[in-house]
């Protein structure tokens, strides 16, 4: 390669981007141990770069410390430098976790469910994302014709997913034309999340090297299919042992992730605001987009916000290992990290409560009446970022997950991207955020 390697050290930040600094490789050594400085500010950047009022202005300071775990290196191009990130923590100057780094906030709300049920979860991230230029030509969805096309970029991103040591597990042709997604296996709790934004930041790498240009963002455009964001979730025991399938229960739901699952279920309006946090967001969770829009639970149900997901059946039945439950309405303009600790947030109210396993939902929920859809408690979600953000704004309990300075971050940053969006035509809106993601 010609010049230095640089390496990127990053946080987490409320735009569901890694943003930070980068800095000679000939420095790592030292910079592990010392973290890089970087500005509070950073957290009220939203994904088109403007900057929304926030607790933080032009003062303080804050660190991003490394974690050794969350690092990826890969080094596959002979003309090109090597893609080198580290996710961090932000660090306050005096050691300390900062009041905003959103791995602190996931780390405490997985630690609650540690110590106060003896749980642990196990997360994926299934990522959609569009290849917008590069491909001479879309091939039909969903099929071989599609994955050709693709290939030459496909089997570059498995060998980098591999090199950084995030497990690929699928690379496929999806539903729009151009759409592909990618899975790695799944990871536990605060190394999930990590994964799921390391896998974005590799795939758009890959992407710029190759010739490509990949998007995450929830919509290319005001029809079609979108980018979703869905996240895989099961419980394991202190000892890793599956928790979440009981063949004696409905549907095979063990009582305690039903609870876990019923508490979400509870908040799914606010927690919209969080997974969906985008104004495209809206044009993707709209009904037939198989994007779990309706507020139901469901067993293989792709309109569902809850699918259960009971894996294949082999002579035993349910493998408890594949057990698990899909959230669906998130998407990439959510941090992950935010969208997990929200997840068992809610989770936890659940199973403080002991709340019962929600009824299950069989049928597409456009397809049912009014008095069927109340009867099941089926509801739609949230149908702008306006509405989803009252209904967080609305919900005291919600409020009581996130430190002050977050939330107020939070409001005022997805407010100001509201107001941003409210100045350009619905097709500017979908530019913007396609270039964004
Ligand atoms: N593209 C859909 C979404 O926006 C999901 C399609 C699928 O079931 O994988 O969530
Ligand atoms: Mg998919």
């Amino acid at each position: 390669m010609r010049g230095e390697e640089l390496v990127f050290f990053g946080w987490p930040d409320l735009a569901g981007l890694m943003r930070g600094r980068g800095f000679p490789a000939a420095d790592l050594d030292q910079r592990l141990e010392t973290g890089i400085g970087w500005v509070p500010v950073a957290q009220a950047i939203g994904p088109l770069s403007t900057l929304a009022p926030s607790p933080w202005g032009a003062l303080g300071d804050v660190w991003l410390v490394a974690d050794r775990d969350a690092h990826a290196r890969v080094d596959l191009w002979p003309e090109r430098p090597p893609f080198h990130a580290y996710i961090c923590d932000g660090i306050a100057p005096d050691g300390t976790p900062w009041e905003a780094c959103l791995r602190e906030f996931l780390r405490r709300a997985l630690d609650d469910l540690e110590r106060e049920f003896d749980l642990r979860l196990m997360a994926a991230f299934e990522q959609e994302f569009y290849l917008v230029e590069g491909l001479d030509r879309p091939g039909p969805n969903y099929s071989i014709i599609a994955h050709e096309r693709a290939l030459d970029f496909g089997a570059v991103l498995v060998a980098a997913l591999r090199a950084a040591g995030l497990e690929p597990e699928t690379f496929e042709p999806e539903g729009g034309p151009g759409q592909y997604e990618v899975n790695c296996r799944p990871a536990l709790g605060l190394a999930a999340a990590d994964r799921a934004l390391m896998v974005r930041e590799l795939v758009r790498a890959v992407a710029t090297r190759e010739g490509y240009r990949a998007t995450f963002t929830p919509m290319i455009a005001e029809q079609g299919f979108g980018n979703g964001v869905h996240v895989h979730l099961s419980l394991q025991d202190h000892e890793g042992a599956p928790v979440s399938h009981d063949p004696a229960q409905p549907a095979g739901v063990a009582a305690q992730a039903g609870s876990f699952v019923a508490g979400i279920m509870r908040r799914l309006p606010a927690l919209t605001a969080f997974a969906a946090p985008s104004p495209v967001s809206y044009l993707r969770l709209a009904p037939g987009h198989w994007a779990g829009g309706a507020a139901a639970f469901g067993a293989d149900n792709r309109e569902a916000a809850i699918r259960i997901c009971a894996g294949r059946l082999g002579p035993g039945g349910v493998d408890p290992r594949q057990y698990n439950f899909e959230f669906r309405p998130a998407d990439a303009a959510a941090s992950p990290h935010v969208t997990l600790a929200v997840l068992v947030h809610a989770g936890l109210e659940g199973l403080r409560e002991g709340l019962p396993t929600p009824p299950l939902v069989e049928r597409d929920p456009s397809d049912l009446s009014d008095a069927e859809r109340e009867a099941l408690g089926v509801r739609w979600l949230p149908r702008s970022l306006g509405e989803a953000l009252a209904a967080a704004e609305a919900d005291e309990a919600v409020r009581g997950w996130f430190s002050e300075p977050v939330w107020q971050a939070y409001g005022a940053l997805k407010r100001h991207e509201l107001a941003a969006a409210a100045e350009l035509s619905p097709d500017a809106v979908i530019r913007s955020y396609l270039d964004a993601y």
